[in-house]
């Protein structure tokens, strides 16, 4: 297949080309590889930049009903919006499937709408890094928006962090009154918290529970790249679309707001610097995997098995033959 024509293709708008492309990126064939890279450097010729919303939250606070209800309204208010999903496998067996299309019936039908599932077979370090050049592609298609899920499980916001210009979290209101054990390292990463949900019987508690984090979110150090007021926490019902509306306008605030002041450019580069390294440590132990280093592997975990070895003098070993190569 012609990269160039893939990308031309895809820049034009051609969905299947899309999600072609896609596949491309996600493929973990060897041979593959550089020609996905050429690939997403052609389509980024394009010099196009959606606004990239990463959106986490475990399963049942409601990401699809979200996804589909915030996507409709923008879509509604003309913009054209992409869904990608990153999936860490380990959080499949406990929830639904990310990006499953029918639980975003209209936006899925949308046509100014794009979804895409993820990959099946998805892994950490994995299939997610190729998320981020996923979204590149979709800027190069031409959509304003590219929304980003993932469960919150950890390592995967970790990922969506890097890929996105604003991390959302999605919340349930709590039972009681305690913050629902999220873990501090994904509250920083936070630039909105939404409590959806606040509808019905549900509503007080959302109330409470946006208070409590709102105070969390007070406590913890403010960021040079927010303006006065973010990190913000608030109440959404994706259900009765409350809520939507004006959380837009915040992201929408916030994104100018780090536009204006340098703060968009400085993420981008900080991220395109991360997953270059990222690249050159995933590729490191990739080599492990092939000959000679996965034969020199074996032999001295023999030699350490058999007490021959102690592991770290092993290790200097290894390291000393990769250098050679
Ligand atoms: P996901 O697993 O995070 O994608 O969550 P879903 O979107 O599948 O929603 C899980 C459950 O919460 C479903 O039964 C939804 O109907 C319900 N739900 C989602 N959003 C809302 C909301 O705004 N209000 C109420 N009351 N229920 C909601």
């Amino acid at each position: 297949m012609d990269m160039t024509e893939l990308a031309k293709a895809v820049i034009a708008g051609d969905r299947r080309a899309l999600a072609r492309a896609i596949t491309r990126v996600e493929s973990t064939r060897a041979d593959h590889r550089a020609e996905a890279v050429a690939l997403v450097a052609h389509a980024r010729a394009a010099g196009r930049q959606a606004l990239r919303i990463g959106l986490s939250g475990t399963p049942g606070v409601g990401k699809s009903t979200f996804i589909e209800a915030f996507g409709m309204m923008l879509v509604a208010s003309g913009l054209r919006v992409a869904v990608l999903a990153v999936d860490p496998s380990s959080a499949r067996s406990g929830g639904s499937i990310l990006g499953d299309k029918t639980r975003m019936d209209q936006l899925s039908r949308a046509p100014a709408a794009f979804i895409r599932p993820s990959p099946s077979q998805a892994q950490m370090g994995g299939v997610a890094r190729r998320s981020r050049e996923a979204v590149a592609l979709c800027e190069a298609a031409g959509f304003d928006v590219v929304l980003i899920e993932t469960v919150g499980v950890g390592q995967s916001e970790t990922v969506v962090a890097e890929i996105c210009d604003l991390f959302i979290l999605l919340l349930a209101p709590a039972g009681g009154d305690e913050l629902q054990g999220v873990k501090r390292g994904i509250m920083e990463m936070a630039d909105m918290i939404l409590v959806n949900k606040a509808d019905g019987d549900l509503k007080a508690a959302a109330m409470r529970t946006r208070a409590d984090y709102a105070g969390a979110l007070h406590l913890l150090r403010r960021r040079p790249h927010d303006p006065e007021g973010f990190p913000k926490a608030v109440c959404v019902s994706a259900v009765e679309t409350t809520g939507l509306a004006e959380a837009w306008a915040d992201m929408q605030a916030l994104a100018d707001w780090r536009k204006q002041n340098g703060h968009w450019t400085t993420r981008r580069a900080q991220q395109a610097r991360h997953w270059f390294g990222e690249e050159v440590r995933q590729g490191l132990l990739a080599v492990l995997d092939r000959e000679p280093a996965k034969g020199a592997m074996a032999a001295l975990g023999a030699k350490v098995a058999a007490g021959d070895l102690s592991p770290e003098a092993a290790a200097l070993h290894m390291l000393a033959a990769l250098g050679r190569q």
